[in-house]
């Protein structure tokens, strides 16, 4: 006989864009149940806690949900990393990390990297949770609030670890992060995110210039440009091509070793100010700055092995930003 196919008497819904975490967390605290104890009702011998549950979150836990909690079967699915899927990227799993997420660092149910960003004033709010975009690195502003994201304790530089000690404390150091005060967000990085989530909802890709263009192809540009500006060789640049416009770009890093996976959330900040930049006045936002500082098509997107990019920035950079294009005199 099955277990527990009966639905919860105090069963509460998922938020806009809550992940499944967040949404355990609150059934959790809403049933009086310990985690674990919650998962082996749910899923018996799932591995979540343990791994980074919101990318490899099983359709046998996603069922289990649906069922337990009254909630449509796809609106359970989209409480997933997965749900990105075909939007962001045309794969977002565990075993092949996207570039797109913030990785947890998840060992023995201590998280070592800082992939779970929050904003403290949505941790403010009467009833605090975690949207999946606190996970990507093209999203490190709150739209809500025009903060910039925070990823780590400020007192004792934590990882932020709600399922250990709740939304609004450090697991570290026990301090009141709902309390904290962050960054305002630069104008421009919040009407980007903007649109971006609106893309992740469902919405059609609507940036000038850009109108339409498949969601996957917008996304990829995005991070070509992200990673053309934090690179460690060439990166310097297409940083000093943007640096009249918006100034200096100050990439800061959780790991001896720099990439775009360890970087900090405030720095992602600085560095989507310089990719909503390139991407205004599309393609010459990008080709002006870029062919006036000599930063060419190769360093703004090296050819690696593995790696496709759109073809909409791919024939920007030979039409324009070629030793020898029209652009390149
Ligand atoms: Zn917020
Ligand atoms: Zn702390």
């Amino acid at each position: 006989m099955r277990t527990g196919v009966s639905r919860w008497h105090i069963r509460p819904s998922p938020l806009p864009r809550e992940s499944v975490s967040s949404w355990l967390i609150r059934i959790a605290a809403a049933k009086g149940t310990k985690h674990h104890s919650l998962m082996k009702e749910l899923a018996p011998g799932l591995e979540f806690w343990t791994r980074d549950g919101d990318l490899v979150a099983s359709p046998e836990l996603v069922r289990a949900l649906a069922v337990k909690t009254g909630t449509p079967l796809e609106r359970c699915r989209r409480t997933t990393l997965g749900a990105y899927e075909g939007v962001l990227a045309e794969s977002i799993s565990g075993a092949n990390q996207s570039f797109m997420v913030v990785p947890l660092g998840v060992r023995h149910r201590i998280r070592k990297a800082h992939g779970q960003a929050f904003c403290p004033h949505c941790l403010a709010d009467d009833t605090p949770y975690l949207p999946l975009t606190w996970r990507l690195r093209l999203f490190p502003a709150c739209t809500k609030h025009a903060a910039v994201l925070m990823d780590a304790c400020p007192d004792c530089d934590a990882p932020y670890q709600p399922h250990r000690s709740g939304f609004r404390h450090c697991d570290g150091c026990g301090l009141d992060l709902s309390a904290l005060s962050a960054s305002i967000a630069a104008p421009s990085v919040l009407v980007l995110q903007a649109h971006n989530e609106a893309v992740l909802d469902g919405r059609a890709v609507a940036w000038p210039h850009l109108h339409g263009i498949h969601p996957i192809a917008f996304f990829a540009i995005q991070l070509a440009l992200f990673r053309a500006i934090a690179a460690k060789r060439w990166g310097k640049r297409v940083r000093e091509a943007l640096h009249p416009s918006i100034g200096e770009i100050d990439l800061d890093y959780r790991t001896a070793n720099p990439s775009i996976r360890s970087m900090t959330v405030s720095a992602a900040h600085g560095v989507m100010r310089g990719v909503s930049r390139l991407l205004r006045g599309w393609p010459f936002g990008l080709v002006g700055p870029c062919g006036e500082a000599r930063a060419w098509a190769s360093w703004i997107v090296p050819e690696e092995p593995g790696v496709q990019t759109p073809f909409a920035l791919r024939h920007v950079l030979d039409t324009y930003l070629r030793p020898g294009s029209s652009n390149a005199r």
